[in-house]
């Protein structure tokens, strides 16, 4: 049994079960036994790869985005340059080496890191140690100062916690881990939130609903104080009903129960939600378009050619390899989407449309 399971049972024990929600929370973020807070996940050797980790690709066009974008804003001299968890720091490397292309946004750019892991926070330090940019890191959005955003998240969304409702024949009940058997089982809370209605659904369906308060503080800075916010993420244009909780360890999945702590626990990221929520704070939104349309959309047809004129026919061979697994829609290409947060007066952004 996990150290963070054996946690688990003893509140459990005592408060009864807990919602899906603070489950999700605590198998990433528990302080001392939180997937995130202890471990790097990322690569070959670890759990799952994510794009900036497939190629400097990604985030050299990410940051030749994050440059357009700081123009099409007017050139402000000072811009906090935002990036919801960075993972290893490898994007932001890779989009501040391409921003010295443009060395007034190099010379314009604070970088604010928001990240509660002390291991990838090391990471990152190490990462943008030569950055030439000044670096802050915060536990949240919130503590960033004030001033026009440029912001980035690349499969942050997905980690954020969501609440699951399970329809039953008396109406929709809020979805809970307790401990049935001696194990760790999804439960249903006794009592309906809301009684019969008149819905369609047949029992058994299950709602999902995200935390929404990263995306509304971001959304509400941006709204306020100018900017742009790239979100990429695996997930559904529309909304839907359905269980997209998952969680992998070593390449595979695993059930999202066992060995609470030691695998990643992610949910789909339902677009048109953080959409809603965007406009409520008076904040606009370009897209989602899928991954592979927005990279080609940047360009990264050509940079590839471009990084394969002085490789070796082995580099060449990783090069359309790297830029298959980020484009092609049976890989990243189609699953992941991208999804800008604007400025209601900014225009339309490189890379939809
Ligand atoms: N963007 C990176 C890493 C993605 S993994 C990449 O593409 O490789 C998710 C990242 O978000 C990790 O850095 C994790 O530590 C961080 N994270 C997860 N939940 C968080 C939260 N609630 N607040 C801040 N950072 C969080």
């Amino acid at each position: 049994m996990t150290p963070l399971e054996r946690d688990i049972r003893t509140i459990v024990d005592t408060e009864g079960p807990m919602t899906v929600s603070e489950y999700m929370e605590l198998c990433l973020a528990h302080p001392q036994h939180g997937y995130y807070v202890t471990r790097d996940p990322f690569g070959a050797a670890g759990d799952f790869v994510t794009a900036p980790e497939v190629s400097q690709m990604f985030g050299e066009l990410l940051g030749a985005w994050a440059a357009a974008v700081w123009r099409q804003m007017g050139s402000p001299a000072r811009v906090n340059l935002i990036e919801l968890g960075p993972g290893r720091g490898t994007l932001m490397a890779d989009a501040l080496r391409a921003a010295r292309a443009l060395p007034e946004f190099h010379a314009a750019v604070a970088v604010h890191l928001v990240e509660i892991s002390p291991v990838l926070r090391a990471l990152q330090e190490k990462a943008l140690a030569s950055a030439g940019v000044p670096i802050e890191w915060h536990p949240g959005i919130e503590e960033i100062a004030d001033g026009p955003t440029i912001a980035i998240a690349n499969e942050f969304v997905d980690a954020l916690p969501i609440s699951q409702f399970v329809k039953n024949h008396d109406g929709w009940h809020v979805r809970t881990v307790g401990i049935a058997d001696d194990k760790l089982s999804f439960m249903a809370a006794p009592d309906p939130m809301l009684g019969p209605v008149a819905d369609t659904t047949p029992p058994g369906t299950i709602l999902e609903r995200r935390d929404d308060r990263a995306m509304t503080l971001l959304s509400r800075r941006i709204a306020r104080q100018g900017g742009a916010a790239l979100i990429v993420d695996y997930g559904h244009a529309k909304s839907a009903f359905g269980d997209t909780l998952q969680a992998v360890r070593g390449h595979t999945f695993t059930r999202p129960l066992e060995n609470p702590g030691e695998s990643d626990l992610t949910a789909q990221v339902d677009f048109a939600a953080i959409v809603g929520w965007a406009q409520r704070q008076g904040a606009a939104t370009q897209g989602p378009v899928a991954q592979g349309e927005f990279l080609r959309r940047l360009g990264i047809e050509q940079r590839a050619a471009r990084l394969k004129n002085n490789a070796t026919p082995q580099q060449a061979a990783d090069i359309d390899a790297a830029l298959a697994r980020l484009t092609a829609t049976d890989q990243m290409g189609e699953l992941f989407k991208v999804l800008a947060i604007t400025h209601p007066k900014l225009g339309p952004l490189p890379g939809f449309g």
